[in-house]
């Protein structure tokens, strides 16, 4: 098989920028309800793909573009996330959409990260259904001044960066909506998440009930 990773060392991605030589810190933001390997994976490829330093996972607490109500409570959700990094050095996760409340507004999060890192190059990274809902974020303009944005696009065969946005992340086809289903239906989601995200999910009982029903209804 041939290998599908880059034999040599990628060339820094997108274009240099003043803050080049500074701590290149990925964010990657999410309902993750639950985190899968998905998530894991693509983080990964782009850490390498990016050549970061840092990369945070920011789990929200509410996503302002999908309000319907989420089937664990955003305290299970990052300890959840704190599970699937668990003790990977490349990760991190920040409570701080979560501690803040409310919907979660990107912008109010990178406006707090370069208050924090002044000199940080700030990467944003976002799956590629994401793309077509970014019009509608608050400050979208101010987003992309305050980040450089990376596109997590699914591919078959390539992994790295390219020219523009995109980072290239292998296709693993699984997403929280089947893992929920799953859980809901009684199958096994061995593989599908990490076995200490799936323990926490057995542990808590979460998803075993659809949306809306008891399960939120005990989490209140
Ligand atoms: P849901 O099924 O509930 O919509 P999801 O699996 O897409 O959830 P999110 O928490 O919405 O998970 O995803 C956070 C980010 O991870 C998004 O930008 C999404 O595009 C990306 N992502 C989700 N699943 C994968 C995957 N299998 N591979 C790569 N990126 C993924």
């Amino acid at each position: 098989m041939e290998p599908t990773r880059p034999s040599s060392k990628p060339a820094k991605a997108f274009a240099p920028t003043p803050l080049d030589n500074s701590v290149r810190l990925g964010l990657f933001g999410g309902t993750f309800d639950p985190p899968h390997v998905g998530h894991l994976l693509a983080a990964s490829d782009a850490f390498e793909a990016l050549e970061l330093d840092r990369l945070v996972f920011v789990p929200n607490a509410i996503q302002p573009l999908k309000t319907d109500g989420s089937g664990a409570s955003a305290p299970d959700r990052l300890e959840m996330v704190r599970r699937l990094c668990h003790d990977d050095p490349r990760f991190s996760v920040d409570s701080i959409e979560v501690d803040r409340g409310g919907l979660s507004f990107t912008v109010d999060t990178l406006r707090e990260y370069r208050r924090r890192e002044p000199n940080a190059a700030l990467f944003l990274l976002v799956g590629e259904d994401v793309l077509g809902s970014l019009p509608s974020w608050r400050e979208i303009s101010v987003v992309m001044e305050l980040a450089q944005l990376a596109v997590l696009t699914r591919h078959a065969a390539k992994t790295g960066v390219d020219q523009g946005r995109r980072v290239w992340t292998r296709h693993i086809d699984v997403s929280s909506t089947e893992v929920r289903a799953r859980v809901r239906a009684g199958w096994s989601i061995n593989g599908f998440v990490p076995d200490q995200v799936a323990g926490y999910i057995a542990e808590r009982g979460l998803y075993r009930e659809a949306r809306g029903t008891k399960q939120e209804a005990r989490d209140e």
